[in-house]
């Protein structure tokens, strides 16, 4: 049977083989895919040890950038985003792609119906996720993106990186006060349940809220959000959406998504599992 996996440290709360089994039983393909769980500088080896057999690895928390090193050859979005979360073995070599950033593109166009073309996007965060969705929003030639981090400097470092590419500026969070079209929270706020300073104004004319975090309720940002009146989700459509692509880099066909991020939800939303 073809070997898959994900591996991440800590790794025990990964959807991943669930999302992949499900694609597999609709498209009737015969796949293994295992949690790995990696120590601390042991990617390497426990990436090779895998590829002896395995075919696709999908790759999270803290190892994305050493991903980027172990793969021999690297995708336009891995190579920009500066991280890898799928690798694939073909013809004896290892490719690193990273579908994050499609995933986020596909939720918000697709799934939410939301356009980002000529809008106003609002990206806060300047950490690995936000630089991986940087490209994906760029193809879809927004209005502008701009860059709000605690860490301003992080944020200018990712303008200036990006800006050949699409009008993109980095403001300092504290000083948003225009309004936005799509805001996007790219920071780990929500994982610690931590509220964002933000000033109202950028929520006035905004259509979307999307956290990219997700989980049983809404998120702090979420909440912020839909209480200045702004449409808000969350990042679980993001999440099966990347595995998808991933699933597509591997298989060569694309799954259906919707069926599965309603029973992924269905899951997050029994006590029991969380
Ligand atoms: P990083 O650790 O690389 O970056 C964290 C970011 O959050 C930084 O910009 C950091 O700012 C900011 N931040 C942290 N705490 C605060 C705070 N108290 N106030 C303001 N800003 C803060 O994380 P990632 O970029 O890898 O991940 C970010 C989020 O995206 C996570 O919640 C992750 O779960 C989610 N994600 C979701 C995916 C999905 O498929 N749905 C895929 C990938 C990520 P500073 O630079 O100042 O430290």
């Amino acid at each position: 049977m073809k070997q898959f996996a994900v591996i991440g440290n800590p790794i025990s709360h990964s959807k991943s083989p669930e999302i992949h089994t499900a694609f597999a039983a609709q498209l009737m393909i015969e796949l293994n895919y295992i949690k790995l769980l990696a120590d601390e500088g042991q990617f390497a080896t426990t990436a090779q040890a895998f590829f002896e057999h395995g075919i696709g690895a999908n790759v999270t928390v803290p190892f994305k950038e050493e991903a980027m090193q172990f793969a021999d050859t690297l995708s336009e979005d891995a190579r920009l985003a500066g991280a890898v979360n799928t690798l694939a073995k073909k013809n004896g070599q290892i490719i690193g792609d990273n579908t994050d950033g499609i995933g986020l593109v596909r939720d918000i166009r697709d799934n939410h119906g939301y356009s980002l073309s000529d809008k106003r996007i609002l990206i806060i965060g300047a950490g690995g996720a936000a630089r991986g969705v940087i490209l994906p929003i760029a193809r879809e030639t927004p209005a502008s993106i701009t860059i709000a981090n605690r860490t301003h400097e992080k944020a200018t470092l990712l303008a200036k990186q990006f800006n050949a590419l699409t009008n993109i500026t980095a403001r300092p969070l504290t000083e948003l006060n225009q309004p936005f079209d799509i805001i996007i929270n790219a920071t780990s706020t929500s994982l610690s349940g931590e509220t964002l300073n933000l000033n109202p104004a950028i929520f006035h004319s905004a259509g979307l809220a999307y956290d990219m975090m997700y989980g049983n309720h809404p998120t702090a940002f979420m909440q912020l959000a839909e209480k200045y009146g702004t449409n808000a989700v969350d990042g679980l459509g993001m999440l099966v959406e990347q595995a998808a692509q991933s699933f597509q880099i591997w298989h060569g066909t694309r799954p259906e998504t919707t069926g599965v991020i309603k029973k992924i939800r269905a899951q997050l939303k029994e006590p029991s599992k969380n």
